[in-house]
């Protein structure tokens, strides 16, 4: 398989712009709150972390929404919000694409293109997204197996894009104590299995702000390139997923606290 890796020290380093890469020695660390819900949000949340280690920011303006009846995103307006924050604070975004004909729009706004958990197996816009020209965050599906992750991963590389950033965000189970069950088994497996990058979204593993740094610190013990984590400037009014948004202030001090896990492996 094109994701397998075939020597210990096969592993892909991507850029994501001039400055950010992952997969080598920097953790890559995206913050930014489940939704784009106005350029003043956006703007206080770049302004905020612009003097963290959050190299990237996130944003949802194509919103996979449970009820059809909940905010749906911004669309074009969500990507210009975005294009704008990332020029002004020279910081690369991450965006969710949801359907082929939205690919376009969003390679034009953002400097990755996300894959939601819902669309894993969405085996046509996976092969759309080999011809993207952009590198693309693949999450893991709710149930999916590993298995069938790293195939979903074959398909956008098989489809002419190497650029593949494996995320890991927490797998359904039968207890709801947490959201999601954070799989950092997989994790370990991932990178052993693959020479992609494997980054963990531990906020939509866990659901619950409170949770969330101590699995962030455990998925880089457990050899992570990366984070995903959503904050926002006032987390209970998010749109969406407010329960597990970090304060921007939190998010800094989370950040503060990897810096000696990362040493330490
Ligand atoms: C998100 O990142 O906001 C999101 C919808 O994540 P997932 O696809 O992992 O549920
Ligand atoms: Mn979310």
């Amino acid at each position: 398989k094109l994701v397998s890796k075939t020597h210990p020290e096969h592993q892909t380093v991507i850029n994501i712009s001039d400055t950010v890469t992952v997969g080598g020695q920097d953790l890559l660390i995206i913050g930014g709150p489940c939704a784009v819900e106005s350029l003043e949000q956006m703007e206080q949340v770049a302004r905020h972390l612009a003097h963290t280690s959050v190299q990237m920011l996130r944003g949802g303006v194509f919103k996979p929404r449970t009820s059809p009846y909940s905010f749906q995103g911004l669309a074009l307006e969500g990507l210009h919000i975005l294009k704008g924050i990332s020029q002004r604070h020279h910081i690369p975004v991450v965006t969710e694409v949801m359907s082929i004909e939205q690919i376009e729009s969003v390679v034009t706004y953002a400097d990755m293109l996300q894959i939601g958990s819902r669309n894993m197996q969405n085996f046509e816009l996976l092969k759309a997204l080999g011809k993207a020209g952009k590198p693309v965050l693949l999450k893991r599906g709710l149930a999916a197996t590993i298995e069938e992750f790293v195939m979903a991963a074959e398909y956008i590389l098989s489809h002419g894009n190497p650029n593949v950033i494996l995320c890991e965000r927490g797998i359904r189970s039968f207890d709801n104590f947490t959201r999601n069950v954070l799989d950092l088994g997989a994790v370990v497996g991932l990178k052993q299995l693959t020479h992609l990058p494997v980054i963990v979204d531990p906020s939509h593993a866990v659901g619950k702000r409170e949770l969330v740094e101590p699995l962030a610190k455990a998925a880089i013990a457990c050899g992570a390139d990366g984070l995903i984590i959503e904050c926002h400037p006032e987390p209970e009014k998010s749109v969406s997923d407010a329960r597990q948004a970090l304060s921007l202030e939190d998010m800094a001090e989370l950040v503060n606290h990897l810096r000696p896990v990362a040493v330490a492996v």
